[in-house]
């Protein structure tokens, strides 16, 4: 059978996010939360490995900040072959580091696998391998684990920080983890036959969450979509409450913000 591999995006955003998890306001931007750039490479992620072979689960798929016991305890009791937990670092540093167990040789390898290929394929520093002996998901995971900090929230400059809502980054960060993962199952990579231009394709998430005052065809695209309602680019609230009963009957969380899981049911 297929090798099933838990996926994990580190914190949420529902119903309020992650406090601290977050960028400094960036002028032009404003705050980046870190669940945002985690769940994004998370789809992303989905999606390879599927398309490789893959078996996937999603260990905190909701909006809400899944407490890591049960991350843990989805993974452990589904036998996944290999525990990936996505983050964005803060602490003031630069660049993408890559945790696994000590005591776990498998563990290293993988982490090596991912460490290597994210390294060359995407613009971060390289800050290295570490020891991730003290991260409950790499403890207490039963199989072999590995926690990715691809850059840093509030590097100087905030070069990186920037980089967290950049679709084409999210998508690099997810494929080089693909490409590692095959490597560490002796998996070929396969690639995707419309890479080039997916990330600009107009169905695919656009890497910020789209809510009451936001504007534009995005918002177009999502009041088409969702009917009945006068496509005129401007989120009020008739299409806050549109949204909300797509949620609802979709089984995602209720808030009436339009973010990658919203999206993708809306655009599958
Ligand atoms: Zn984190």
């Amino acid at each position: 059978m297929a090798y099933l591999i838990a996926l994990d995006d580190g914190h949420g955003l529902g119903p309020k996010p992650t406090l601290g998890k977050r960028t400094p306001n960036i002028s032009g931007v404003g705050v980046i939360y870190e669940n945002q750039f985690n769940r994004a490479v998370v789809n992303y992620l989905d999606t390879e490995l599927k398309r490789c072979g893959f078996r996937t689960i999603l260990v905190a798929p909701t909006d809400v900040d899944t407490p890591l016991s049960t991350r843990i305890a989805t993974a452990n009791r589904a036998k996944a072959d290999a525990y990936i937990s996505c983050h964005y670092n803060a602490g003031g540093g630069a660049g993408v580091e890559t945790f696994y167990h000590t005591g776990s040789s498998r563990g290293r390898r993988l982490a090596t696998c991912i460490h290597n290929q994210v390294t060359k394929g995407t613009p971060q520093k390289n800050r290295g391998l570490k020891s991730g002996n003290h991260l409950w998901v790499i403890r207490k995971t039963n199989m072999p684990a590995t926690l990715i900090e691809f850059g840093f929230m509030d590097d100087p400059g905030l070069v990186e920080a920037k980089r967290m809502i950049d679709p084409a980054f999210q998508k690099e960060c997810a494929v080089e983890t693909a490409k590692g993962i095959c490597e560490y199952f002796g998996v070929s990579y396969s690639t995707s036959s419309s890479s080039a231009s997916s990330t600009s394709m107009p169905s695919s998430y656009p890497g910020s969450l789209i809510r009451k005052g936001s504007r534009g065809e995005y918002v177009k695209m999502i009041q088409r979509a969702l009917g009945g309602l006068s496509v005129d680019g401007i989120f009020g609230p008739k299409t806050q409450n549109a949204v909300k009963v797509f949620q609802r009957k979709n089984g995602l969380s209720v808030d009436g913000i339009v973010g990658p899981l919203t999206w993708n049911k809306l655009f599958p």
